[in-house]
């Protein structure tokens, strides 16, 4: 089958022939119809330092996709050939304490598809059944293709009641971006999303946000003057991964606010302790999606009017895989989705 592999310890993916996967007795072996390009894929595109010391070469990568299930392994019920599928891309241990009471996002034996073992840049992808998810058909191809972050923006977004709050989200990247819009849909009062991208920024409010604050060139103070807002921030979405937008994200918070943190932060970034500590604020971390409770929000959301697909910007036929890596490259995107051509 066709994938795209990191073949070398170098930039780029190249598209080369490699064994269709073994089904395991408890796998599905799923025909990938459309793939998406996720920020992590970004990182293993450039090679850069978390990338090297993480990804396995040769491998082909991956873990955005909608595809069909072409066959199910031996032991495998509840799902049968043919289904329209995604998958969460976290395969976790089954064994381990949060594991065993259902809180399977928190189980530290994760393993990723497309980061640990090889991922959906594929004609086909065998997934542990327990990992499928079937989508209802009223969801189009594109906006299932790109669930995954959807989900990671779900997860952080629900983390706290949303009711007439105010919420800053720092990053317009799509993740931010499709936070904005589930924040909006929950009933946040205003949605602020920082960004330095006036295209990523633009995107955001056609999702919805409230306003959108290019921080290279415009006050967060400014505009929470403008909004009205007196004593700051009730919900934080640190959605950028910069240390310079968390920092702002403390000076704005209003005392006892709540904060949920899915940026990667890198390891020796510094804060003022002191905002976090005086302001009795709460921090949260975010990894990946509650399987399967965040799913299930993700779906009915849809099926309830919320509309995401304005945060996929552009397609492209497999074939022209780099030209979707480059435009991500640029940031002058949202999600980029690319079609392997089944018909
Ligand atoms: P992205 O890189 O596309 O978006 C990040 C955005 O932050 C960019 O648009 C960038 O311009 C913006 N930014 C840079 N400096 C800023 C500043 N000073 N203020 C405000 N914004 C600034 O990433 P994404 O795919 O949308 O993901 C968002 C973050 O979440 C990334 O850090 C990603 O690595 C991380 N992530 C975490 C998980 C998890 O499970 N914890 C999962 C997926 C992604
Ligand atoms: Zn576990």
């Amino acid at each position: 089958m066709r994938a795209l592999v990191k073949a070398e310890r170098a930039p780029g993916l190249t598209m080369m022939d490699v064994p269709v996967p073994e089904v395991g007795p408890n796998d599905v072996l799923i025909r990938i119809h459309k793939s998406a390009i996720c920020g992590t894929d970004m990182h293993i595109w450039n090679w850069d330092a978390w990338s090297q010391k993480t990804i396995p070469v040769p491998m082909h990568v991956g873990h955005e996709y909608v595809g069909v299930i072409e066959r199910v392994g031996s032991a495998v019920t509840g799902y049968k050939g043919g289904e329209r599928v995604t998958g969460e891309g976290h395969i976790v241990c089954g064994h381990c304490r949060n594991c065993r009471a259902g809180k399977r996002h928190l189980c530290p034996n994760t393993l990723g598809v497309g980061v640990n073992r090889p991922g959906s840049f594929a004609e086909y992808l065998s997934l542990p059944a327990v990992n499928v998810f079937p989508v209802p058909d009223s969801i189009p191809d594109d906006v299932v293709s790109i669930f995954d972050p959807y989900g990671n923006a779900a997860h952080t977004a629900l983390s706290f009641e949303m009711v007439g709050e105010d919420v800053l989200i720092t990053g317009a990247g799509p993740i931010g971006i499709m936070g904005a819009a589930i924040c909006k849909k929950a009933g946040a009062r205003n949605v602020v999303i920082t960004d330095v991208n006036d295209y990523r920024l633009d995107l955001a409010l056609k999702l919805g946000a409230t306003r959108a604050v290019n921080v290279a060139r415009q006050d967060l103070k400014t505009v929470m003057e403008e909004l009205g807002m007196t004593e700051g921030f009730d919900i934080g979405l640190e959605m950028s991964g910069n240390v310079a937008a968390f920092r702002s994200m403390l000076d704005s918070m209003v005392n006892g606010g709540r904060i949920a943190l899915l940026g990667l932060l890198g390891e020796d970034v510094a804060i003022d302790w002191g905002k976090v500590i005086f302001k009795g604020l709460f921090l949260k971390g975010i990894y990946g999606r509650e399987m399967f409770e965040t799913w299930y929000k993700m779906t009915t959301m849809i099926q309830s009017g919320l509309d995401i697909s304005a945060v996929i910007t552009h397609r492209f036929p497999i074939e022209e895989f780099r030209k979707g890596f480059e435009v991500m490259n640029s940031g002058n995107s949202g999600k980029v989705v690319l079609d392997w051509g089944v018909k």
